[in-house]
């Protein structure tokens, strides 16, 4: 075996919250393992994603690891939503910490991945001509880590610089003096807008779809209220496991439609106040009723009224989806932004884009000058980076292949053809729909106790029964259907992407779902097929 090719345990795709801790799992169980990157450093989003304003709209008492109590203490968050940097600190402290940094191979892609039915292992290609075979393969690739591009005549050819929110220049952008276009209006425009209008000369912003968007009000961490979380860290992170997103919402369990309007009126008051994404928690059908939404939705359009100056630049901002159909956004100043007078919003469902040209936007009505775009057109979410790379399973079957017409798995934790593979919140799991590093980390820990159950017990070999994988699928539909979730053109459908198909991909109810993974577990691990050393396939 040449220094090029390597046997291993496990491979880790990704070196991101998922692949970190994944690594570190492994690495406890005594596994040979290690991670591929394709980044230069560690992190994954927080990595990537270095746009002006960029943070995480969970809070950071909770957007972090809980595997050790001796990290939850140590670690000190200096706000209530921790900046991009903070956040990217963080894992690299975690990874220094657990001594992981020479498990991480960074600057590399993994490009295919095929299953050696006679070995029951994986053969990894790798960027760099390297080759490695592992007998588990675990893809840390990330739901939002795949950069969504708008297909815009002359986009790729201009002069003008183009960034796009998810690949942001380590060194930063001054955009002093610059008129700025910025395309897109989600999370990422949303909290980057008011950064960018608070330097550019001129920004215009060009919306498809107006989005909700509620105050981040985020502010330095009181010292006394965290004293108080980390005496109690354990208990509070015990309670958020049995809340819907994972995450400490404060969720009220009647219906918007049960109460007074002067009650339900003072219900969302109170969580405007407050700031982020608990407001859905106000009532517990704002995601499955669409009149108790609609009056949320209400309430929503009136504060965007009251924010904006101008009525008909406010009717523009106006979604007229259900609200929470797409993430709910959680601002600073968005709206506000449009009171001044070098911001402009150009609706692009009106007045389209034709083209890009050297200097200048153009639309079907106006030349629009600038001196730098912004890219904030999101993301080819959930399976967008475990496709780019050729996954070959039984029979040479392409995952490609089998997910043409959308992904299937079983648990969104592995997908029948593809065995001794697994995935982090892949399609099928919470992901998306929770706080994402708790959900990651049961995950990992469902997998790590997967392998170890295997190592035990000499298997060589698991794999996911079509049945149960067919079921999963129609139950993780059954629940989206009941919910206002596939009522609008969202990144959870894939609608986001031309020529994607049309499936809702994460699963809604974080307690259900951990319930499941257990259940599956007690039960043998039922619905996967296990085979010991020895035996035939
Ligand atoms: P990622 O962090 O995406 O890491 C995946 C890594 O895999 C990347 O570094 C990528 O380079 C690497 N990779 C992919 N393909 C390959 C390949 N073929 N070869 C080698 N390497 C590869 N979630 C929340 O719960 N709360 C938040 O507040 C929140 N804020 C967010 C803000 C932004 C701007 C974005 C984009 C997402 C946010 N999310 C949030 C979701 C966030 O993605 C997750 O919380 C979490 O960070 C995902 O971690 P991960 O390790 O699963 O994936
Ligand atoms: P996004 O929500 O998908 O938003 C992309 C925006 O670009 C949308 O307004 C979209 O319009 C627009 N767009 C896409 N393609 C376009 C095209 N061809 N022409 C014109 N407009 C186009 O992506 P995102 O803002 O990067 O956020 C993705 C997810 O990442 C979030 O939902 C969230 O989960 C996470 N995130 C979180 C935070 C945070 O606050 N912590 C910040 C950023 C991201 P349409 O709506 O019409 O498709």
């Amino acid at each position: 075996m040449t220094a090029h090719q390597q046997r291993l345990d496990a491979l880790i795709v990704g070196a991101g919250f998922a692949g970190i801790y994944m690594l570190h799992r492994l690495r406890q169980q005594g596994l040979k393992a290690q991670v591929i990157e394709a980044g230069s450093g560690v992190g994954g989003t927080w990595f990537w994603n270095r746009y002006p304003g960029a943070r995480c709209d969970i809070p950071s008492i909770e957007y972090s690891y809980q595997f050790s109590a001796a990290l939850q203490q140590e670690w000190e968050w200096t706000e209530k939503y921790a900046s991009q940097d903070e956040i990217l600190r963080y894992a690299e402290h975690v990874v220094d910490r657990f001594r992981l940094r020479d498990g991480i191979k960074l600057n590399t892609r993994v490009d295919a991945a095929h299953f050696l039915e006679e070995d029951d292992a994986w053969s990894v290609s790798l960027s760099d001509g390297g080759q490695i075979t592992a007998r588990y393969v675990v893809m840390a690739t990330g739901c939002l880590s795949k950069p969504n591009y708008p297909s815009i005549p002359g986009l790729d050819v201009t002069q003008i610089p183009v960034y796009h929110t998810a690949r942001w220049p380590h060194e930063g952008v001054d955009f002093s003096g610059l008129n700025v276009a910025m395309i897109g209006t989600g999370s990422s425009g949303i909290q980057s807008a008011p950064m960018v209008a608070g330097q550019a000369d001129s920004l215009t912003v060009f919306q498809r779809t107006p989005n909700y968007s509620i105050p981040a009000h985020n502010a330095p961490l009181d010292p006394a209220y965290v004293r108080d979380i980390k005496a109690r860290y354990a208990d509070y992170r015990a309670e958020n496991w049995q809340r819907g997103f994972g995450a400490d919402f404060n969720e009220n369990d009647q219906s918007a439609l049960e109460v007074a309007d002067e009650v339900r009126r003072e219900a969302y008051e109170a969580r405007w106040a407050k700031g982020g994404l608990a407001f859905l928690a106000a009532f517990n059908d704002l995601i499955f009723d669409r009149q108790a939404n609609d009056t949320a939705r209400d309430f929503f359009i009136e504060k965007i009224s009251a924010r904006v100056d101008d009525p008909e630049l406010a009717k523009k901002l106006m979604p007229d989806m259900p609200i929470g159909c797409k993430r709910l956004c959680v601002d600073t100043n968005y709206y506000e932004i449009y009171n001044e007078p070098h911001v402009r919003l150009i609706d692009i469902t009106e007045t389209p884009i034709q083209q890009v040209t050297d200097r200048a936007v153009v639309t079907d009505e106006a030349e629009c000058p600038v001196d730098a775009i912004i890219l904030a057109t999101g993301f080819d979410a959930m399976t967008g980076a475990i496709l780019d790379m050729d996954i070959r399973g039984i029979a040479g079957q392409s995952l490609k292949q089998k997910w043409r017409s959308g992904p299937k798995t079983y648990l969104g934790l592995a997908t029948a053809g593809f065995p001794n593979l697994f995935m982090v919140s892949g399609p099928g799991s919470p992901s998306v729909l929770s706080n994402m590093l708790p959900t990651i980390e049961q995950h990992v820990g469902w997998i790590a106790d997967c392998i170890d159950h295997m190592e035990q017990h000499d298997y060589r070999r698991i794999s996911v029964m079509p049945e149960a994988e067919e079921a999963w699928a129609h139950h993780v539909n059954e629940v989206a259907d009941a919910s206002i979730y596939p009522s609008c053109n969202s990144w959870y459908l894939g609608a986001n992407v031309a020529g994607k198909s049309r499936v809702f991909m994460p699963y809604i109810g974080v307690p259900p779902y951990v319930a499941k993974c257990e259940e599956v577990v007690a039960q043998g691990y039922q619905g996967f097929n296990l085979v010991p050393t020895g035996a035939g396939s």
